[in-house]
């Protein structure tokens, strides 16, 4: 049970003394009991990916999607999202099982789209224990192997900008080599960890995610915009794209243009989708921020 504990020891707060009452038995049994019915629930296909479409406003185009992972839980009835399962499955065994089952998942559909014709890239959110982990380099390398039709750049691995904390140089060295494999990085969730500048500009990401919470109040809180436009101006500075996360309505696309930043990913544009309606929704995709396109 040594990571019930570092999982309880996480939620309590580092500076806190752990006491084993109730209440944490409660969650341990809690978390357990959950982790069970997800390998349940993987074996039983209950697991699915939706997607979400990432646009380049400026050319009116889709560049890609993201992978989210869904759980059709049969026994409770209903789809749960990944905020309520991913928690208890980090720090957990399942943790890399899941993550290796998502990107066969999403290479899988990503090859069936480009059968199809649909020229598209597809990002998958990779935790920070599987790129760390021993594997990892060979298991991608592995994967790409199935499908070497796929074009380089079509799949993209979203880390935290924390994900190389503490042993950068080896994250590095795992980058690269998934690089030569044609695989790309983007930072996901940008500004939300606390990684320092110099640390990050080495890290070899192509494109940084502006995390949603900043452009969420960026048309109402001076503070949030000047970060978004700073993180603007700091992808520039290290040549790489950015891209904004959470981007809901026609004001931020506008307001996110005229700072220079052309790529998103919000409800304003689309919600994730199960795989069978992407096709559809890029043929109806007249453009964002258009007052012409489908809201
Ligand atoms: P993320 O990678 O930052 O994904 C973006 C999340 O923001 C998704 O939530 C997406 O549905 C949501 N989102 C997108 N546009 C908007 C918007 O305009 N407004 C708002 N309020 N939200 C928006 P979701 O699918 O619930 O996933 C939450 C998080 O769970 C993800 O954050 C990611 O960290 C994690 N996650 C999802 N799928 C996977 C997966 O397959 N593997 C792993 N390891 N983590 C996953
Ligand atoms: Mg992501
Ligand atoms: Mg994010
Ligand atoms: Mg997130």
């Amino acid at each position: 049970h040594a990571d019930q504990a570092m999982y309880l020891a996480k939620q309590s707060g580092r500076d806190r003394i752990y006491f084993f009452d109730a209440q944490s038995e409660h969650l341990m049994r809690h978390r357990t009991h959950t982790l069970e019915r997800l390998e349940q629930a993987l074996a039983l296909g209950e697991l699915q990916l939706y997607y979400q479409p990432k646009v380049d406003m400026l050319q009116g185009r889709v560049i890609g999607l993201e992978a989210l992972i869904r759980w059709h839980d049969s026994m409770q009835g209903r789809l749960v999202l990944p905020g309520e399962f991913i928690p208890l499955v980090e720090g957990s065994h399942f943790e890399i099982v899941l993550s290796e089952w998502v990107v066969r998942q999403a290479l899988c559909q990503l090859s069936e789209w480009h059968r199809m014709g649909l020229d598209l890239s597809l990002s998958v959110n990779i935790p920070a224990p599987h790129l760390r982990s021993p594997g990892f380099v060979d298991f991608i390398r592995l994967e790409m192997a199935v499908y070497p039709q796929l074009p380089p750049r079509a799949l993209e691995l979203e880390i935290l900008e924390t994900a190389a904390l503490g042993d950068l140089d080896a994250v590095i060295q795992k980058m690269m080599h998934c690089m030569d494999f044609g695989v790309s990085f983007s930072i996901d969730d940008f500004g939300t960890g606390y990684a320092s500048l110099s640390y990050l500009r080495r890290l070899p990401a192509s494109i940084i995610k502006i995390d949603q919470v900043f452009i969420r109040d960026m048309l109402h809180d001076p503070e949030d915009l000047s970060i978004v436009q700073g993180v603007i101006g700091l992808a520039l500075a290290f040549h790489k794209a950015v891209l904004a996360e959470g981007v809901e309505t026609i004001a931020h696309g506008r307001k996110l243009l005229d700072m220079g930043c052309s790529l998103a990913q919000g409800f304003g544009i689309a919600r994730p989708m199960p795989a069978a309606e992407v096709p559809g929704w890029i043929r109806n995709f007249k453009g964002f921020p258009e007052e012409s396109s489908q809201q």
